[in-house]
């Protein structure tokens, strides 16, 4: 006997019932009512077309709620890439995790509480960075190194020159050029030498009374090498004109594994006048921009820029400042402790792993494997490193995890690189690895 009142189809239950729920009402606290009603269309949907029973679909919804408000979905970077920018580049620490919890209420970041009145605007972030950087006699920041760059550009050197090597034109990642952010601000670009070469000679031919700076820009995603010869900045300090180094990687120091990459302390013993990096390269922070003055003149042009009108366009909101400060301040960073893990330790890693998923039947292998540092950082260094060897259908499956997993494809294998990923997260890659074997299974 079919009929209305006996087709399954009408007893999925009513929308106002599903979301007055008690377990979804509190989605609908947590997420939003649109995420949650749309969880509930979709799984009433699915009863009405018989692939679950109508009781189900409470159930149902809820399963298919997403973990928070967000698209975005959470990634376990095992590429060797240490900072992929498509992944965010740095990890944050846990503290600079807890500043960026707490600045997310209302907080002091622009109010003195001692007096009431108004505080300088992220004072404790640039106060790390100064006692980072003892070398600096003033810091400001942005919201990215380009900004950065494209600060001084503007403040200093609209309608007059930049003098910049050729061999230091740098296109720096998805099709943007430093050469074409410097040129939108109004300044005119003095290219010198050739692709290779550039001699001091070049550079003092070039110089005279439209000359803003000197730009050295850091190749940091490219070597040249062979016939070349590039101009230091100590040999440029001579000329009377400013001396800005974009390091781009933001190492605040030099570090013994990364040799040629350039650090800001260093770069102001070398006689920069003003220094720009990134914060979330090798600085290991959020993605801000650093502006670094040597005392004197230095810092009186960090003054001079961070008033500038476009300073309020290119402002970094609390949120950063909290990361950027507690970064400085709190435990070493991720991108820190990858670069200075211990190989050893890396494959007593890759081994454990690979061990305990043969033992779930799965065809895994610790192998070698060589990391990078990616992000515009330490062109031609490879890191030694370990790697889970998997079948390479895996990497398909794996992408579609939650969390995602993304590898990296070698000779027909999909590699799990550890070097960029903590030890704490070696039993979610675990877990990770069975459920993609078992997806592929049914
Ligand atoms: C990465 C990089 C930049 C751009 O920095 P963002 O923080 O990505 O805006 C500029 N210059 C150099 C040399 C870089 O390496």
């Amino acid at each position: 006997m079919t009929g209305p009142a006996t087709d399954p189809r009408r007893l999925v239950p009513r929308t106002d019932a599903v979301l007055a729920e008690p377990r979804i009402a509190a989605a609908v606290e947590r997420l939003g009512r649109e995420l949650v009603k749309r969880a509930v269309t979709t799984a009433q949907q699915r009863a009405r077309r018989g692939e679950i029973t109508p009781d189900a679909v409470p159930a149902a919804a809820l399963g298919a709620l997403p973990a928070t408000a967000t698209g975005l979905r959470p990634v376990l970077n095992a590429t060797g890439v240490l900072l992929h920018t498509n992944l965010g580049r740095a990890s944050l620490s846990a503290a600079a995790r807890e500043a960026l919890a707490l600045a997310a209420g209302t907080c002091d970041v622009e109010l003195d509480l001692e007096t009431g009145g108004r505080g300088r605007r992220g004072q404790g972030a640039i106060d790390a960075l100064l006692a980072a950087v003892p070398g600096a006699g003033a810091a400001h920041l942005a919201n990215n190194g380009a900004a950065a760059l494209a600060l001084v550009a503007t403040a200093l050197a609209a309608g007059r020159e930049i003098v910049i090597a050729r061999g230091e034109l740098v296109e720096i990642g998805d099709g943007f050029r430093i050469p074409d952010l410097l040129t939108s601000t109004g300044a005119r670009l003095r290219e010198i030498g050739t692709t290779n070469r550039v001699h001091v000679a070049d550079y003092a031919d070039a110089i005279g009374p439209d000359t803003a700076f000197i730009l050295k820009v850091h190749p940091s995603n490219f070597l040249i090498s062979g016939f070349t010869r590039a101009v230091g900045i100590s040999e440029l300090t001579g000329f009377g004109v400013p001396v800005v180094a974009d390091i781009g990687s933001g190492l605040l120091a030099p570090h013994p594994l990364l040799p040629d990459e350039p650090d800001a302390a260093g770069a102001l013993a070398a006689g920069a006048t003003l220094v720009t990096a990134s914060g979330d390269k090798l600085l290991g922070g959020p993605q801000a921009g650093l502006l670094l003055g040597a005392p004197g003149i230095g810092a009186d042009l960090v003054q001079k820029i961070r008033r500038h009108p476009l300073a309020r366009a290119m402002r970094v909101d609390k949120l950063t400042l909290a990361a950027f400060e507690a970064t400085l301040r709190g435990p070493v960073p991720p991108t820190r402790r990858a670069l200075d893990a211990d190989p050893a330790e890396l494959h007593a890693r890759a081994r454990r792993l690979a061990e305990q998923l043969t033992g779930h039947g799965v065809e895994a292998e610790a192998v070698d494997s060589a990391a990078t540092v990616g992000g515009g950082g330490a062109p031609g260094v490879t890191l030694p490193s370990a790697a889970v060897a998997l079948p390479e259908r895996y990497a398909a499956a794996l992408r579609a995890g939650d969390p995602a997993v993304l590898g990296r494809l070698e000779h027909g294998r999909c590699l799990l690189d550890l070097r960029a990923l903590p030890a704490e997260s070696d039993d979610a890659l675990a877990t990770a690895v069975l459920h993609a074997g078992a997806g592929r299974a049914r």
